[in-house]
C-alpha cells in the first residue's frame, strides 16, 4: 500500500491510432503497478476532467473554441502531430483534470502522480509535438488561483525543452546570467560542453534539463535550462541535475514542485540522443524526491514522453519512478 495516490483513468488513451507516442502505456503503468505488488487497486483515483474555466487559466479563449469546435487550421493541426478529434480533446481535458487532482492530493501527502499528463509543448494560444493542452501549468494555476499555493517549480526532465512551459510563465525576466556550475570542472569533457543558463522573475519557476539538440528547435526560455550535448550518459545528467535543482531552490522557494518526469532521456528511446540507462532514470526520480523531501516541498509528478524500442521499457522506466517515491517518502519517513 502506498502512502500517496496514483491519478489514473483508462481514458488516458489517447486515439491516435499507430503512433510513435504509445498511447497504451498508461494502462500498462497502472497493470504492472498492480502486478507486481508495488501499488493495490485503492492507490489510484479516478481524475474528473477539467472544466472549461480550468483550461482557460493557461489557454486563450480563441485556441480553446478552436478545440472545443474542431476549427483548427490544417497547419494547427500540423504542428500537433496528432489527429485531432473530439475524442482527443476530450482526453486532454482529462489529462489536466487528472494534474489538477494530483497537485491537490500532493499538498495533503506530500507526493501524488497523475499516470499520465506533462504535456509540456502546449502554450496558450497553440498546441505542439502531441501536446494539446498544457495540464501541469493548468494544475498550477487553479491551485494559485485556489489560494491552495503562491508559488510552484516546474523541474522537466524529459529529454525535449519544456518550450511551452516556458512560455507560459515567462512573466517578466531579468538579464539572463550564467549560472555558477559548481561541479562543472570535476564532469567529463561532454559535460564541460554543457550550457546551463538562467534567469528569473514570476511565481513559477521553470527548470528545463534537456538534449540542446532536439526539438524544439527555438527553445524560450525557462528559468533554468540545461542544454545537455548529445550522448550524455548517467553520472554527467545526475550531477547536472543536482546543480540545476540547488541553483533553482537558492533562489526561489515553492510550495508546489512539479516533476515532469519524461522517459525519454532513456538510450533506447527513438526520440530522444542520450545515454541514460534504466538505473540511471531511477536515480534521477530518487534525486528529486530526495531534494523535495529534505525541503518538505510537496511533489506533483506527471509522465510527458518515452518512446523506447521496446515498450516494455518506457513502463518500467515510469513504473520506478513510483517505486522511487515510494523508497523515499515510505523508507525514511
Ligand atoms: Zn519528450
Amino acid at each position: 500500500m502506498l502512502p500517496f495516490k496514483l491519478i489514473y483513468s483508462d481514458d488516458y488513451f489517447l486515439p491516435i491510432g499507430a503512433h510513435v507516442f504509445p498511447a497504451e502505456k498508461y494502462r500498462r503503468i497502472r497493470d504492472r503497478l498492480i502486478s507486481t505488488g508495488v501499488a493495490t487497486a485503492k492507490n489510484f483515483l479516478e481524475p474528473q476532467l477539467a472544466s472549461d474555466e480550468d483550461i482557460l487559466l493557461v489557454h486563450t479563449p480563441e485556441y480553446v473554441r478552436k478545440l472545443k469546435t474542431g476549427t483548427l487550421s490544417p497547419r494547427e493541426e500540423m504542428e500537433l502531430e496528432v489527429p485531432f478529434s473530439p475524442e482527443l480533446v476530450r482526453a486532454f481535458w482529462l489529462a489536466a483534470g487528472g494534474s489538477i487532482l494530483a497537485a491537490r492530493q500532493a499538498l495533503t501527502d506530500r507526493v501524488a502522480f497523475n499516470i499520465g499528463g506533462g504535456f509540456h509543448h502546449a502554450f496558450p494560444d497553440h498546441g505542439e509535438g502531441f501536446c494539446m493542452i498544457n495540464d501541469v501549468a493548468v494544475a498550477i494555476r487553479r491551485m494559485q488561483r485556489d489560494d491552495k499555493i503562491r508559488t510552484a517549480m516546474t523541474a522537466d526532465c524529459d529529454v525535449h525543452q519544456g518550450n511551452g512551459t516556458a512560455a507560459i510563465f515567462a512573466g517578466t525576466r531579468t538579464e539572463s546570467v550564467p549560472l555558477p556550475s559548481t561541479s562543472a570542472s570535476m564532469l567529463s569533457p561532454t559535460a564541460a560542453k554543457t550550457k546551463m543558463r538562467g534567469a528569473h522573475a514570476g511565481d513559477v519557476f521553470t527548470i528545463s534539463l534537456h538534449q540542446h539538440n532536439n526539438y524544439p528547435q527555438y527553445k524560450p526560455p525557462s528559468s533554468i535550462d540545461v542544454d545537455l550535448p548529445d550522448g550524455v550518459g548517467d553520472d554527467d545528467y545526475l550531477a547536472w541535475l543536482d546543480n540545476a535543482l540547488s541553483s533553482g531552490l537558492r533562489q526561489f522557494e515553492p510550495d508546489l514542485l512539479c516533476y515532469i518526469a519524461g522517459a525519454d532521456p532513456y538510450r533506447e528511446d527513438q526520440l530522444g540522443g542520450l545515454d541514460l540507462s534504466i538505473e540511471g532514470l531511477k536515480k534521477r526520480d530518487e534525486l528529486v524526491f530526495r531534494v523535495a523531501r529534505a525541503r518538505d516541498i510537496p511533489v506533483m509528478v506527471s509522465y510527458a514522453g518515452g518512446y523506447a524500442r521496446d515498450i516494455e521499457d518506457t513502463v518500467t522506466i515510469h513504473s520506478n519512478t513510483v517505486i522511487a517515491a515510494k523508497e523515499v517518502f515510505c523508507v525514511l519517513s
